[in-house]
């Protein structure tokens, strides 16, 4: 087995993140940053080149997707409609607009995933195209620069890391919450730390947003991730981009909920949802397959 090294920031929840943050002076993306370098054992040029690598395949993955259409490779009819949407909302103005285009670019890398196009475990392939999308708004449309970005996914890592090590991110162990849930929690704090959130202003826009998917379930269609996994994408962004507004526009010393308990939340919902509400597709949506 691989050697890693010890990270010399150690944090098992974002309570003790902030203890470490205070303790130390540092910032978010200070503290990912030496973690990461001390566990793989590499410089921060060989870190941000990893981060880069995985921006620029969500950022391809997007422009991509926009360009395909077609049925996508499924036992039934299943077509593309990330470039249609893509199409008719740059004929659209304002919010509605904005909804439209948010919503296909989640759409375009789900699309590709389906189609077994490479694309970022964020935190797994079923969720893959959350993060993406709004990695392009904040590219395309916020105009931040590539360091931004970069200090964005390092937020969306801490709390992809706490999901993952405090709950679950496996539809299977707990629901889509953990997939979908996990992916707009990690998209909502990657926007608001790449806009200038401060590190408990990006912890309530991942609260928000983690806050208000639990209990979803994980029932795709015939077992295949594309119905509700596809769309679902583009609601998950959808939710992650008003959960940075709302944080970043209230007194964040004021909101109730925070990460930790939301995460344990997730998990007990996630052991009480019935077996086929965990990607069983035997239930819910699953049962919507109609053989012809
Ligand atoms: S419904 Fe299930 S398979 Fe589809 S994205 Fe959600 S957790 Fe993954």
């Amino acid at each position: 087995m691989e050697e890693r090294g010890q990270p010399p920031h150690p944090y098992g929840s974002m309570t003790a993140f902030k203890e470490v943050a205070a303790k130390s002076g540092k910032t978010l993306h200070e503290i990912m940053l030496e973690n990461e370098q001390a566990i793989m054992g590499v410089d921060a040029a060989k870190v941000n080149a990893h981060l880069d690598l995985v921006l620029d395949t969500m950022l391809a993955g997007v422009e991509l997707g926009l360009r395909e259409e077609g049925l996508l490779p499924a036992p039934f009819a299943f077509h593309r409609k990330a470039r249609r949407i893509h199409e008719r909302a740059k004929a659209m103005q304002g919010g509605e607009a904005l909804l439209q285009l948010v919503s296909s670019y989640a759409l375009a890398v789900s699309e590709g995933n389906a189609a077994g196009r490479l694309a970022v475990t964020a935190p797994t392939l079923g969720s893959a195209g959350t993060m993406p999308a709004l990695a392009y708004v904040l590219h395309h449309h916020l105009q931040r620069d590539r360091q931004a970005m970069r200090r964005g996914l390092l937020a969306a890592a801490l709390v992809g890391y706490l999901c993952k090590n405090n709950a679950s991110v496996a539809g299977a162990e707990v629901g889509c919450q953990g997939e979908i849930g996990v992916a707009s929690s990690m998209a909502a704090a990657m926007l608001a730390y790449a806009t200038g959130a401060s590190l408990e202003a990006t912890e309530v826009a991942a609260t928000i947003a983690l806050e208000h998917h639990l209990g979803m379930s994980c029932d795709p269609v015939g077992g295949f991730v594309l119905i509700p996994c596809i769309e679902r994408n583009a609601f998950g962004a959808l939710k992650a981009y008003n959960a940075a507004l709302m944080a970043q526009n209230e007194i964040v010393s004021e909101h109730w909920e925070d990460l930790d308990r939301v995460i344990m939340a997730m998990l007990q919902t996630g052991k009480a949802l019935p077996p086929q509400f965990r990607e069983m597709g035997t239930a819910g949506l699953g049962m919507t397959m109609v053989n012809c």
